[in-house]
């Protein structure tokens, strides 16, 4: 399966990738094959369940609104996050769905979104079955998705069989493994960023490329920009004080101050803002998930920011070196907290955000390499306990601090020649054995950890 940076990194709703942003892609193609097969003329209700880390964290997810959503044919790219809510709102109150936008069904919110929290399809936690019933009740259709991380939507239908988002396109540079990228930059003399560049040639060009990569980079920015002016308190009742507004306030009143950590403060600014959005439902990028969404942000904003030179070139090279890597977690092991916690997302990030620093820094491959090795391996055996379902405790303090654990990552390997003993393969290979010894109420199930430590008051 070839995957782009744009498979990484993609625009989304909050708070979550795999609990909101696949599930509303979900519901859409669901609702899109209704018509596609000529099912929706005849179909007057549709259900939706949801299983396993879906149906026992969806609803702090907002999971089951992604799925009245995306079954009304919205997109996360695209749907309107300020109205989102009363669309939903709209449908439970009139008792109505419009399939794919136009056909009117009937909906009852308690009977027709139902969440399983003790029940899991076969092939992954995060499954869903959609189901369009005949004005005599009965099925017209029915598929399950399962949703993998990230926003990745795959097929359960074993008739279907694949992946939705499979793309076998051959690649000029394919690898599988960090020492694979490795080789082929010794041999080709490239940059893993130049690496990443020649393989995304061959879906669009680079002038495309650098228009996408870029409108990326605009709405971090804008993530931002939103999280440091949204006051209040977070929806979903653990009454959570958004902290980026005085954070900003702050740094940016103190302009003489001369704290060396001083950048450091505004890492936690830019991580926080992101996050902060992200649980109330804003527009976000997932890199590579929304859990773990303001770690590139914060450390793109820290580059261009802090770094003297930083410039539009820099944006795009860090952001290719970081999906490189991601790819690599993406086919060795998983980006799914629901499947190896949450090492698996900040886990991820850290080591993404750290290998894209490292390569504008001037890092040589061996060093990104190191920076991202570095950037896993201290976030190994990282768990998912969510307080209350919900996307706010641990993990917007979470991204906050592996923003700075990935910067730190990355200017350790550019102090060394980029030899180190434990490879980044290692690293994954050891993340993916870890989260399959993982016990399961530590995978985004909110069933141990910190979720049943803390009070929800
Ligand atoms: S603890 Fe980590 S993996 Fe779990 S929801 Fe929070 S950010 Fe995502």
């Amino acid at each position: 399966m070839a995957l782009s940076a744009l498979d990484l990194f993609s625009v989304g709703i909050g708070p979550s990738s795999s609990h909101t942003v696949g599930p509303m892609r979900a519901a859409k193609l669901f609702a899109d094959s209704l018509k596609g097969d000529g099912h929706l003329a005849a179909t007057v209700r549709v259900q939706a369940e949801l299983f396993g880390s879906l149906g026992a964290t969806g609803r702090g997810h907002g999971s089951d609104k992604a799925v009245v959503l995306g079954l009304q044919g919205l997109e996360p790219e695209t749907v309107d996050t300020s109205t989102a809510d009363d669309q939903v709102a709209a449908a439970a109150l009139n008792a109505e769905l419009r399939i794919g936008g136009h056909h009117r069904v009937d909906f009852n919110w308690d009977e027709d979104v139902v969440l399983h929290r003790r029940k899991s399809l076969p092939a992954h936690p995060n499954g869903m079955t959609f189901r369009a019933l005949d004005h005599t009740g009965a099925v017209v259709s029915e598929r399950s998705f399962y949703s993998i991380g990230g926003g990745f939507v795959v097929d359960g239908d074993a008739d279907a069989g694949d992946q939705v988002v499979a793309d076998d396109t051959p690649l000029p540079y394919p690898f599988t493994t960090a020492d694979q990228l490795l080789a082929i930059c010794r041999r080709e003399s490239m940059s893993i960023s130049d690496v990443m560049l020649a393989n995304e040639l061959v879906w669009r060009s680079e002038a495309e490329l650098r228009e996408k990569l870029l409108g990326l980079w605009a709405v971090m920015r804008e993530c931002v920009d939103n999280g440091c002016a949204a006051e209040g308190i977070l929806p979903g009742g653990l009454k959570v004080r958004r902290r980026a507004p005085s954070l900003f306030r702050t740094l940016t009143a103190d302009t003489g101050v001369t704290d060396p950590l001083r950048a450091m403060e505004w890492v936690n600014l830019f991580a926080l803002a992101v996050n902060e959005e992200n649980a109330a439902g804003g527009r976000i990028v997932t890199a590579p998930t929304n859990g773990a969404a303001g770690i590139v942000p914060a450390v793109l904003h820290y580059y261009v920011k802090f770094v003297p030179g930083a410039d539009d070139d820099g944006v795009v090279r860090f952001l290719l070196a970081a999906a490189a890597v991601g790819i690599l977690f993406k086919i060795n092991a998983s980006i799914s907290g629901a499947e190896v916690g949450c090492q698996g997302e900040v886990g991820s990030a850290c080591s993404m955000a750290a290998a894209g620093l490292c390569e504008v820094l001037g890092g040589i491959p061996e060093q990104v390499e190191n920076a991202a090795e570095v950037g896993i391996e201290h976030n190994l055996g990282l768990t998912c306990d969510p307080v209350g379902g919900l996307v706010q405790i641990p993990c917007i303090e979470r991204n906050a601090i592996a923003s700075v654990k990935a910067i730190n990552a990355a200017r350790l390997a550019l102090h060394g020649d980029g030899s180190h003993k434990v490879s980044l393969d290692k690293a994954i290979k050891t993340m993916r054995e870890t989260g399959a010894d993982m016990k399961t109420k530590y995978k985004e199930t909110s069933r141990g950890g910190l979720a049943v430590n803390v009070i929800e008051c």
